[in-house]
């Protein structure tokens, strides 16, 4: 398991200042190695859902471990290929987006996948059958850590509804469209691996209906363990039941399918650790309170979806452990843990927040006009910044004189 020490959270804290994002490429890989070992013997291929964290670095070494990259607007797409990675390993999955940005797209020469009939319709009568692409379902599965992060069900906004099968197919037919792929996503942080056979059983069934599929799409959503004795997705599992699934029903009638995924999370999560410092201690007979240098502005998960994020005090590994609520400096109530044990936590002390590689940087904002942390990539031994702290002029900056 590789993991950066705190000694070495504590010297990057040094160097760089906090608060400061922290991301360990080995961790990265041996991620991507689980999903490629737990998949071997059927052909498949992985698109990193870069919504997660799309710092090019990230998505070069990403790119480097042989992954492709999956893109969530038309910016990610382009910071992919300004990554350098070949339109060929880059997956766009729109999702209630204008028709201009698939035309973009197109140009480009990445894979689409379309998640409306309108603009399925509208892709059809500018391009035929001269572009494959892949359509997004929606599975009506609800699964995942909560409902926010649960975009399969039935009254979701993602996808084209099973039972719209007939308008689809007509509008197939109607422009001779080539369906390489069907897709789904069916939520964030699922554990069981019976909801990517239930989603694969979706799927089977439409297969007869597209007579040009070439790619089996199952989206992303693999579960990690956020708490120190948490529970992840049993990859190898979920590797055997689907291969056991393909071979017994799908790759029946002689057609083989590639089998694709988009893990964003699985990949990125666990690399990552937001290091800030102890601002103020607060302490009454009711609560203790450790406020740090950073909160809902930097990373919102504790807040938008009641997500748990380990915190430890690197600064006192041997201090009595007490109870604190650890919260941030914004004017919101943005609690990061309450009546969380820590070592004896002190003004000046440096808390780790682990877990914070996916959905944290990515979702950070200005709020209360405070500068977004910096970023930095851990690998082989060495830290090195891959962005730099905002600064002064970054407020200020689309901000045009009246005239
Ligand atoms: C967000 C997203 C993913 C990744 O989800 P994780 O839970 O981070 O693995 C994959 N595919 C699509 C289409 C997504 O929107």
């Amino acid at each position: 398991m590789s993991s950066i020490s705190p000694q070495q959270l504590s010297a990057i804290a040094t160097e760089f200042g906090t608060p400061v994002y922290v991301y360990n490429g080995e961790k990265i890989k041996e991620q991507y190695q689980k999903l490629v070992s737990a998949f071997q013997g059927i052909d498949t291929r992985f698109f990193y859902a870069s919504k997660a964290l799309t710092n090019i670095h990230i998505l070069k070494h990403i790119d480097s471990l042989g992954c492709g990259i999956d893109c969530s607007s038309i910016n990610e797409v382009k910071l992919a290929l300004h990554a350098g990675v070949k339109p060929e390993k880059i997956l766009y999955t729109s999702n209630g987006i204008a028709f201009e940005e698939i035309e973009e797209a197109v140009s480009y020469g990445v894979h689409v996948n379309i998640d409306s009939l309108s603009n399925l319709e509208k892709f059809g009568k500018k391009f035929g059958n001269s572009y494959p692409i892949g359509v997004r379902m929606r599975p009506n599965i609800l699964a995942g850590g909560n409902l926010k992060i649960s975009v399969g069900h039935e009254k979701s906004k993602f996808g084209i509804a099973l039972e719209q099968l007939d308008i689809l197919k007509e509008i197939v037919t109607a422009f001779n469209i080539n369906i390489k792929t069907l897709h789904i996503h069916t939520g964030s942080d699922i554990k069981d691996p019976d909801v990517f056979i239930a989603g694969i059983k979706v799927l089977a069934d439409l297969v007869p209906h597209f007579t040009d599929l070439q790619v089996i799409d199952l989206g992303g959503g693999f579960k990690v363990p956020y708490e120190p004795d948490g529970e992840e997705t049993d990859m190898a599992a979920i590797g055997r039941k689907l291969k056991n699934y393909l071979e017994t029903h799908l790759f029946q009638s002689g057609k083989k399918y590639q089998l694709w995924f988009e893990p964003g999370k699985f990949m990125v999560s666990e690399c990552g650790y937001l290091v800030t410092r102890v601002n103020v201690l607060k302490e009454s007979h009711s609560v203790v309170i450790a406020g740090v240098n950073s909160g809902l502005n930097h990373l919102i998960r504790p807040m938008f979806y009641e997500a748990y994020h380990h915190i430890v005090n690197i600064s006192n590994p041997t201090g009595e452990e007490k109870i604190y609520t650890v919260t941030g400096y914004i004017c919101e109530t943005d609690t990061f843990a309450s009546d969380r044990k820590l070592h004896e936590v002190r003004e000046g002390d440096l808390l780790v927040f682990y877990n914070a590689g996916a959905y944290g940087f990515e979702m950070s904002s200005n709020y209360n006009s405070r500068y977004r942390p910096a970023e930095v990539f851990y690998n082989n031994g060495t830290a090195k910044l891959i962005r730099k702290r905002e600064e002064w002029s970054d407020l200020l900056k689309n901000q045009v004189p009246l005239r």
